[in-house]
């Protein structure tokens, strides 16, 4: 790994030790974090970051699958502190508003799909799938039809960590720990063809799975279902990509049955696999659409739901208040750094080389290099997004029954790349900007973490 001095003459124990008194992380048993210490983040450029300690690191999560321009990006830097110079804040609850906000708003509603030209803001990925699950309902209600309540989901889904987004996503130990859940949500199964196809072809399998959507409206009657809600690839569930038949088979019944669909666009958006939108690449038109994460490339916190002409109007002809907002529904410094973020995905093209060069180079590049490798059961993945499942014996698809994913994901950090394990599935999701040899130089230290990984859970260990 290459060392170099460290830049901000941080102390690693220092921070360590502080941050072990008084830090309680997101998603983080506390106890084992503290008995190791926590990595300090001290820099980073480009697709790398450097910890304290001075080890290089290619980031492939992009931070947290946001950081969509990679990091230094001098253009974002300026808008944030143009901004904040001129007007740091102002809200938009009474009758203001600012530059920023209004060419932002202009600016998602140019490159949204379809008739999603109106579009609401708030902070954080959860926030939006609170403010679209509140918008949904509200429609209804102001349709004449306050009945249509229920929202329907899928197993394994992730839609956030506020509590309507914990109970509308899938995750088994964010249930147990947030219940009562909120009421008015069901589930179906998810359309994760390498695991559970039980001996269906991907396209039949993809049908399969999108028709247990209308089984389960006819269970619960049409009438009381508000909207169908699903990420067009399931990010924190493993980078699971359905069928190709699944989005446009869910999009048919959803209409069928006049149910609104949502797309949960956190991850994809912006260009992850290669459109602007994910319901792009996979073929379908939403009526309402939730983002965060990429549209800012996580230099700020903010978010925002795209909302179709359908709902919209109806919110507006009603003459009555949306009774909904935060303090930093549209911050001016957030909302800049998001329109200079659109404006270079756009003028540099980033988003038809992930589609058409950096993306199809990154999937094969895995494929070529892991799709043999003994613990890589199946690799799966569109543009800059990929998951691979770790299994114990390839050729039957015997599943570990024991966490592999985490002893995998240290050992890619021991090799100088950031990864994140899900369950017993690697994810990656490097920023868009990631060059070839890069992607060579990430896919490179990816095996030498599966090798070694291999070594400790496998080789001649009982399962
Ligand atoms: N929806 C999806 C699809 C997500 O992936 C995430 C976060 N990973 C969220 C919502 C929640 O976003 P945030 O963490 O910004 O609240």
């Amino acid at each position: 790994m290459l060392h170099t001095t460290k830049a901000n003459g941080t102390d690693p124990a220092e921070i360590q030790a502080t941050d072990a008194r008084h830090h309680l992380h997101p998603f983080t048993d506390t106890q084992a974090l503290n008995d190791k210490g926590s990595r300090v983040i001290d820099r980073a450029e480009g697709v790398r970051v450097w910890d304290a300690e001075g080890n290089e690191l290619i980031d492939g999560m992009a931070g947290l699958w946001c950081v969509n321009l990679g990091y230094g990006r001098q253009e974002l830097v300026d808008a944030a502190s143009e901004q904040l110079r001129t007007l740091p804040y102002y809200n938009t609850f009474f009758q203001s508003t600012h530059a920023p906000v209004t060419r932002l708003a202009k600016a998602i509603a140019d490159i949204a799909p379809g008739d999603l030209n109106r579009v609401f803001f708030a902070n954080s990925g959860s926030e939006a799938v609170d403010t679209m699950i509140r918008m949904v309902r509200q429609y209804w209600t102001l349709k004449g039809k306050p009945y249509r309540k229920l929202l329907i989901a899928r197993d394994n889904a992730y839609h956030g960590s506020t509590l309507a987004g914990a109970s509308l996503g899938g995750m088994g130990p964010m249930h147990a720990q947030s219940a009562p859940l909120l009421p008015g949500i069901e589930r179906i199964r998810q359309p994760y063809w390498y695991g559970e196809a039980d001996g269906l072809s991907e396209d039949e399998f993809g049908l399969a799975c999108a028709r247990a959507l209308e089984d389960k409206l006819l269970e619960v009657g049409p009438d009381n279902v508000a909207a169908f809600v699903g990420e067009p690839i399931q990010g924190a569930g493993g980078v699971i990509v359905p069928p190709a038949t699944y989005w446009p088979e869910i999009q048919r019944i959803c209409r069928k049955y006049d149910i609104l669909l949502v797309a949960d666009e956190v991850i994809c958006g912006y260009g992850r696999t290669g459109s602007w939108f994910g319901c792009q690449t996979f073929g379908f038109q939403p009526d309402i659409m939730t983002m965060a994460k990429g549209l800012s490339s996580g230099y700020l916190p903010i978010s925002a739901v795209a909302v179709g002409d359908r709902i919209a109007d109806t919110l507006i002809e009603s003459g009555g208040e949306f009774a909904h907002g935060f303090t930093y529904s549209g911050h001016p410094a957030a909302a800049a750094v998001a329109l200079e973020n659109i404006r270079l995905l756009r003028d540099e093209g980033v988003i038809e080389s992930v589609a058409s060069d950096i993306g199809p180079h990154f999937q094969s590049k895995l494929r070529n290099v892991l799709g043999e490798h003994p613990l890589c059961g199946h690799i799966e993945g569109v543009g800059l997004i990929a998951g691979i499942a770790l299994v114990w014996d390839r050729k039957n698809k015997t599943f570990f029954d024991r966490d592999v994913g985490t002893l995998c994901r240290d050992e890619c950090t021991a090799a100088g790349l950031i990864a994140r394990a899900c369950g017993n599935r690697i994810v990656l999701s490097p920023p868009l900007v990631i060059r070839r040899d890069e992607v060579d130089e990430l896919v490179d230290r990816l095996r030498t973490a599966l090798d070694n990984t291999y070594a400790q859970a496998v080789t001649g260990v009982p399962q």
